[in-house]
């Protein structure tokens, strides 16, 4: 590079640094992966380095963190919160540099003992200041721009975690340094819930964590599930006795009961920082929370007090980074993936890319909210995110990078012309839900394993013996296809399969046989209607008695069944308007599944109507599930548990602790005469 080139590079560097610092520190919401913003960082403090001349005060390489926002109070750190230098050599190399520079500094030779450090993880969260006075929480601060932070002792103090007054002596003052961070399952189930309800998702718990923090309302701070690590001392005022090393500063912390990770390691020399950051890479995937590297730490307080600061960084730290989590890449297309249970969910077709130790190249993009949210198009450069367990998802669009020929904002109906890319099944998107999907649930091949052990299992059609492992043979063999061809199978081709005796083959065709003999209820329930479970097919085979009168009802008669809103109606009207659907029931109907029918039955108006029942030990002239049902049909609710709000409690022989609660809270209690008496009188 000539030197006119140097200098134009490094103001282009500057310039896009402290744009990405902007998004990242004062909106909590960057730009591109850390991964990229490293390497123009490193690209930076290299040419900074080699052409000292051109340093300068306002360049991002000096300064720390960002601008604090004007709607918190100013903090003014008692001791500056810096940065620490970013080892972005993933390799063993990265310790080796480390150890090298610390003993050069220190002016040892090669036959000076190994330096003692303290290895910890780098937890990706928020770095937070904590003052107690007299062993009273006094003040949360933000790192800020590193001089100054900002006042968030409010949110801080929902965290659980962090103690509000400390037990035992303590300093007139203490200060303590942590990062306040999300675990990875508390992030994904915020996050599910979020989409559930069609409200934004958090990019990642990095975000999760400042954005929470750094927002002005404290109850949503205690909605968001955060956590806290500390992992080091601000000020040190005079009149206490402070710790010689970094490691008794923790266990002394861990005293006051603040909460310190675990992994923490005092290791010897540069083979015991390689020998760390190799185990924690490994665990990496199983640790509840995000990490981008470990920090190494002289372990000696004087030694650290010997080697100093320069600019923005101690020279006795570093962070040395794993791979990336976070990648960017090109989306080439946008699949639509049909799930079990019909759900369509678009997934974008990458560029392969190397991100959180494997090579992606499909995403899931939620569904279609998140993806018009996302503003996801086909052609754009996105940010791809893989972190432990998690599948890999698309968190953003670089949008600065969108190419002029993009296509149009994502539709997801009109991109399968309505239908499923899989059975060709009309689809649907209900009311108040996130997610489109397959409306051909007996007959959709993506479908069918649920489809068919929701069937037979035991409070549909009860077919003994129908297991994962078995449906898995049969649909995996291309010999069941749709419930209905159950009703075909012959002993030849179940001896074939595995694991499959002539006994067991035998059992299995018997219990097939005997589920021709059904009930309306669970012959409704065995189809596996959206929103349909036990008690709302019941309710319908009672309401309806003929099943074909279902079939042909619409959304408002169907609403006239208790119980049955709008949603379960639209459930129920879209799988009997598929007509795929219909010819699994003729076949299945066809093959001799058989019930009583009978007339309409609307509830009885009676004198059970509303009350609430509770049904425990052993009945002599009927099942649990006949008294049940008798009482349903009577306008009874049956309940599993007694509560203040039952009315009666049937007790049969041996009955227990549902018969004691009953006592204790004074509900009525019936023995089966009297049940039985009770019953006739209506
Ligand atoms: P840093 O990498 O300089 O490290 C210092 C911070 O590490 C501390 O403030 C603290 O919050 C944290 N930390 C976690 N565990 C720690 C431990 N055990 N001991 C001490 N500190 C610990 O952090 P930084 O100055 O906030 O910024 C650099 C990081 O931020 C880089 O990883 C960079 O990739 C990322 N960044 C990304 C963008 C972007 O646009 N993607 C922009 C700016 C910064």
């Amino acid at each position: 590079m000539t030197s006119q080139e140097v200098v134009r590079r490094i103001a282009q560097l500057r310039k896009q640094i402290a744009e990405y610092d902007y998004w990242y520190y004062v909106k909590d919401s960057p730009r591109v992966p850390d991964a990229e913003y490293d390497k123009l960082f490193r690209e930076l403090q290299t040419l900074e380095e080699q052409h000292p001349e051109l340093r300068s005060a306002d360049s991002p390489s000096q300064r720390v963190g960002g601008k604090p926002l004007d709607m918190f109070q100013p903090v003014r750190h008692a001791v500056p919160m810096l940065s620490i230098r970013t080892e972005t050599d993933i390799s063993d190399a990265g310790a080796i540099a480390f150890d090298a520079r610390v003993r050069k500094e220190l002016g040892l030779s090669e036959s000076d003992a190994p330096v003692e450090y303290v290895c910890e993880l780098k937890f990706d969260g928020l770095a937070i200041n904590l003052r107690y006075e007299q062993g009273v929480l006094v003040q949360a601060a933000t790192r800020g721009d590193g001089e100054t932070g900002e006042d968030v002792t409010q949110n801080i103090r929902t965290i659980r975690q962090i103690p509000w007054r400390l037990e035992g002596g303590c300093p007139s003052v203490l200060e303590v340094r942590g990062e306040v961070y999300m675990r990875r399952d508390d992030f994904e189930k915020y996050n599910e819930r979020q989409r559930e309800l069609g409200l934004p998702t958090l990019v990642n718990p990095r975000n999760g964590a400042a954005g929470s923090i750094r927002q002005l309302d404290p109850a949503l701070a205690a909605r968001r599930p955060l956590k806290f690590f500390v992992y080091g001392l601000g000020e040190k005022v005079e009149g206490w006795e402070w710790r010689k090393t970094h490691k008794e500063e923790l266990d002394q912390l861990d005293a006051w009961r603040f909460p310190v990770n675990h992994e923490c390691r005092v290791v010897q020399g540069a083979q015991g920082l390689v020998e760390f950051h190799r185990r924690i890479a490994e665990k990496r995937d199983q640790l509840p929370f995000d990490i981008d590297g470990v920090v190494y730490k002289v372990n000696k307080i004087e030694l650290q007090e010997k080697l100093g600061f320069v600019s923005r960084e101690p020279r006795w730290a570093v962070a040395h980074k794993f791979p990336a989590e976070e990648q960017i890449t090109v989306v080439h297309d946008i699949d639509i993936q049909v799930g079990r249970t019909g759900k369509l969910t678009p997934v974008a077709k990458l560029e392969p890319v190397f991100v959180g130790g494997t090579t992606v190249s499909n995403a899931t993009l939620h569904n279609e909210d998140e993806t018009r949210r996302k503003d996801v198009r086909i052609g754009d450069t996105v940010i791809v995110r893989r972190a432990g367990d998690v599948i890999p998802e698309v968190v953003g669009v670089v949008i600065d990078q969108r190419p002029a020929n993009t296509g149009e904002p994502f539709d997801l109906f009109k991109r399968l012309h309505g239908k499923c890319p899989v059975c060709g099944s009309r689809i649907v998107r209900e009311e108040g839900e996130a997610d489109w999907r397959c409306t051909g649930g007996l007959f959709c091949p993506a479908q069918r394993m649920q489809a068919l052990l929701h069937f037979a299992s035991r409070r549909a059609m009860d077919i003994e013996g129908l297991g994962y492992k078995l449906a898995e043979q049969l649909v995996d063999g291309g010999i069941v296809s749709t419930p209905a061809d159950l009703y075909k199978l012959g002993m030849s081709v179940l001896a074939d399969l595995d694991r499959m005796g002539e006994k067991s083959a035998l059992n299995l065709l018997e219990a097939i046989e005997h589920s021709k003999k059904t009930t309306l209820a669970r012959f409704i329930y065995a189809l596996g209607i959206r929103n349909v479970g036990e008690a709302t097919a019941k309710d319908l085979a009672r309401h309806f008695g003929k099943l074909e009168s279902l079939m042909k009802a619409d959304e408002e008669s169907l609403q006239q069944v208790p119980d049955v809103g709008p949603v379960v109606a639209q459930s129920i009207t879209a799988f009997f308007s598929e007509s795929h659907n219909i010819e699994v029931v003729k076949a299945l109907r066809a093959h001799g599944v058989h019930w009583v029918e009978h007339e309409a039955q609307a509830v009885r108006e009676s004198q059970f109507s509303g009350k609430i029942f509770v049904l425990t030990g052993t009945l002599a002239t009927m099942t649990r599930e006949q008294a049940k049902e008798k009482l349903e049909t009577l306008g009874a609710k049956v309940s599993g548990s007694v509560s203040k709000k039952t009315d009666y409690v049937v007790a049969g022989a041996e009955a227990g602790s549902k018969l004691e609660k009953a006592h204790e809270l004074g509900v009525a209690v019936l023995d089966e005469q009297q049940f039985l008496a009770l019953l006739e009188r209506v």
